[in-house]
């Protein structure tokens, strides 16, 4: 391949346009519908002073982008990390619209970056950011307009900092307009675990659908962020066997399984490198891991991880996307020839945003569920979307991406047309 094609493959918001574009032609998308839905709604560049400790005053450029609020508000996270591009968010914010319509919550589809390294900013520093992106944002955000939440970078308390500057700004607390918040602060029960939890109710459909055992499933996370490694603490618990782990330092393959519990001591509570714990296996680079045999991979780390280069050499059954955009979309055919069940980003992860929903509609009645409540509706949603999306692919002779695809657009198009173009 040319160097020009690797760079598009790499592209993730021309990854998000060719599914798109397929799942449109195989619906029979009406051009107007299709130009309609293939370009965000909004985007907007921010550019944000902020005083660093050492007293230098740097500028970061931040992003939000609303790609649909048809269905209702945007909704979709902030991303901080320091390779942040709009094109990137614009992908993130089109995936967020399909999500959402996958799941069938009702909201559109955001999402937001900013260019900056967290793990070389004090926390001070974070903050300054966090309120001032949110301040040059004010008028974009809302619980009725677009509600932010955590993604790569960010967390309960990033969310905390963007409910408190715009509660300011409106001059009453305003708890619905971000989730993803501490409890204590209006956030839900089991949202921290929920993508995680959501990542085991799709597996568990597939081994129900394959007759597999949980004893027998070997299973390797890719990534120990929130999603990764809240993915291994909830499957290890269910009784499936952990035999590849991966952070940002390196990866681990171990047949005989790894003792989770033990690996977030290591990891969590010793902040050491995953790939140094003692009772390991064998060191190999973080991308490596998915290609070491398995039953199911999960990728839950960050984009553009299978290609066209090396999606031949997966050994695995199921492929559940815990990341946003793992595979690009040349390498879909591969996976697909190797007869790979995929569960798609925008079902496999959804768990995150659909308990977002659970957290605004808390927020909106000022009345909380218990941690079972939050839980057994999430199994609810994913056990009903996994199920609509394996059915849809089977009728349409399509696979589960293109099917999950196909059933979130013609959702969004059918709201589009209910409601008509105001002109
Ligand atoms: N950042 C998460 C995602 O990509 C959660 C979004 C949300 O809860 O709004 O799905």
């Amino acid at each position: 391949m040319t160097a020009l094609a690797v760079q598009n493959e790499l592209n993730v918001y021309q990854s998000a346009d060719a599914r798109f574009e397929t799942a449109a032609q195989k619906l029979g998308l009406e051009e107007g519908l299709y130009r309609f839905l293939k370009f965000p709604n909004k985007e907007i560049t921010v550019y944000i002073p902020v005083m660093l400790d050492n007293g230098h005053l740097e500028v970061f450029i931040g992003y939000r982008v609303h790609h649909s609020i048809v269905r209702g508000p945007g909704k979709g996270g902030i991303r901080f990390a320091p390779n942040v591009t709009l094109d990137e968010v614009r992908a993130l914010a089109s995936w967020m619209t399909w999500k959402c319509a996958v799941v069938n919550i009702p909201f559109g589809g955001a999402k937001g970056g900013v260019i900056c390294d967290p793990g070389k900013l004090s926390n001070g520093e974070l903050e300054r950011i966090t309120r001032r992106y949110t301040a040059e944002l004010i008028e974009w955000f809302g619980p009725e307009r677009d509600v932010p939440a955590p993604d790569l970078g960010t967390n309960e308390q990033t969310m905390a900092w963007i409910m408190d500057t715009y509660s300011m700004h409106m001059r009453h607390t305003t708890t619905a307009v971000v989730t993803g918040k501490p409890i204590d602060l209006g956030g839900s029960r089991g949202r921290h675990e929920a993508t995680g939890r959501g990542v085991l109710f799709n597996c568990d459909r597939a081994l129900a659908k394959f007759r597999m055992m949980h004893v027998s499933t070997r299973v390797i996370v890719q990534g120990f962020g929130n999603v990764g490694s809240m993915s291994a603490k909830l499957l290890f618990e269910a009784g499936y066997k952990i035999v590849g782990v991966a952070d940002i330092h390196g990866a681990l393959y171990n047949e005989h399984g790894f003792d989770i519990p033990k690996l977030f001591d290591w990891t969590v509570t010793q902040r050491k490198p995953l790939p140094d714990f003692p009772d390991g296996g064998e060191k190999m680079s973080a991308n490596e891991i998915l290609f070491q045999p398995a039953d199911i991979v999960i990728p839950a780390a960050v984009e553009n991880q299978i290609t066209s280069e090396n999606a031949h050499r997966l050994q695995t059954r199921i492929l559940c996307e815990g990341a946003n955009g793992p595979t690009t979309s040349l390498a879909d055919d591969i996976v697909d020839r190797k007869g790979i069940f995929v569960i798609p980003d925008i079902l496999a992860n959804a768990g995150g945003v659909t308990v977002s929903y659970f957290e605004w509609v808390q927020d909106r009645q000022g009345f909380f569920w218990t941690e079972k409540e939050v839980n057994d509706r999430l199994k609810n949603v994913i056990e009903n979307s996994f199920e609509e999306v394996v059915r849809y692919a089977e009728k349409h002779k399509v696979n589960n991406r293109v099917a999950a695809y196909m059933l979130a657009i013609d959702r969004v198009a059918y709201a589009l047309k209910e409601r008509g173009i105001y002109a």
